[in-house]
């Protein structure tokens, strides 16, 4: 439970179920809903017919609800994988962060909701001892099936506050990536150092669709001013800055 003293209330789904194996969670998982409100989101998360749920719903004012226990397994991630783990849901605790998203309109993250997000987050990561570059997006975990919580997600503001890993993105310049379908060593390293940082990208030594879409979630995530699966100099350079911050020591 919540100990901040974040006012929340709690509205029980029945789509839980127990971690497996009794894991304890070890991710912090940040979503959009892709719902005109909070109220539809929640609904439908506390519905059993949608088979979905999420641990903490966060409104566009700064509310929060909260659905599912933390020791319990909530369903929110789908399939997804992250350093070769593919039972993400049971090493998780999901964040719904209310934004009608693309289908709706996506827009940005109101400050007074990124507070709350940030002080929630700050509670959960110091109660489960989740280390930062755990703290991770939807599209992190499921590159191309999900897009969430997007490029206006403010990963900045949540590194500034201690939560999450986060370098400052290389600036956009006009240093060129690979090409679709070119091979070689620069390829090889690109995608060594996504699957080494958790990715789920097997290492081909080609620049295939899979690459693009896995370098697409990277931007969403590290390099938001441009998503377009280019591995340019910018994106390559930002991975690079990232891998090097990693506390390999803890
Ligand atoms: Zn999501």
């Amino acid at each position: 439970m919540i100990r901040t003293g974040l006012p929340y209330e709690f509205r029980p789904s029945p789509n839980i179920e127990p971690r497996k194996d009794g894991i304890r969670p070890d991710i912090l998982l940040m979503h959009y809903t892709e719902m005109e409100s909070a109220a539809k989101a929640c609904d439908w998360l506390c519905d059993p017919r949608s088979k979905v749920s999420c641990h903490y719903l966060v409104d566009e004012t700064g509310e929060i609800v909260q659905m599912v226990d933390e020791a319990m397994r909530a369903w929110h991630a789908g399939q997804s994988s992250w350093r070769g783990e593919s039972d993400i849901n049971s090493r998780s605790i999901g964040i719904e962060i209310q934004n009608p998203g693309l289908r709706y309109g996506y827009r940005a993250f109101p400050d007074v909701q990124m507070r709350t997000v940030i002080a929630l987050s700050k509670d959960i990561v110091a109660r489960n001892g989740i280390r930062p570059e755990r703290v991770l997006a939807h599209s992190d975990v499921a590159p191309g099936r999900k897009v969430d919580p997007g490029e206006l997600f403010n990963w900045r503001l949540l590194h500034e506050a201690g939560i999450g890993h986060w370098v400052e993105p290389a600036p956009i310049d006009d240093g060129a990536g690979p090409k679709a379908d070119e091979s070689g060593p620069g390829v090889m390293q690109l995608q060594k150092a996504l699957a080494g940082y958790g990715y789920g990208l097997p290492v081909t030594g080609i620049y295939d669709a899979r690459t693009k879409t896995v370098v697409s979630a990277f931007q969403l995530h590290f390099r938001q001013a441009r998503v377009d699966g280019i591995a340019d100099r910018s994106t390559v350079e930002t991975l690079d800055r990232l891998v090097a911050a990693l506390d390999v020591t803890s």
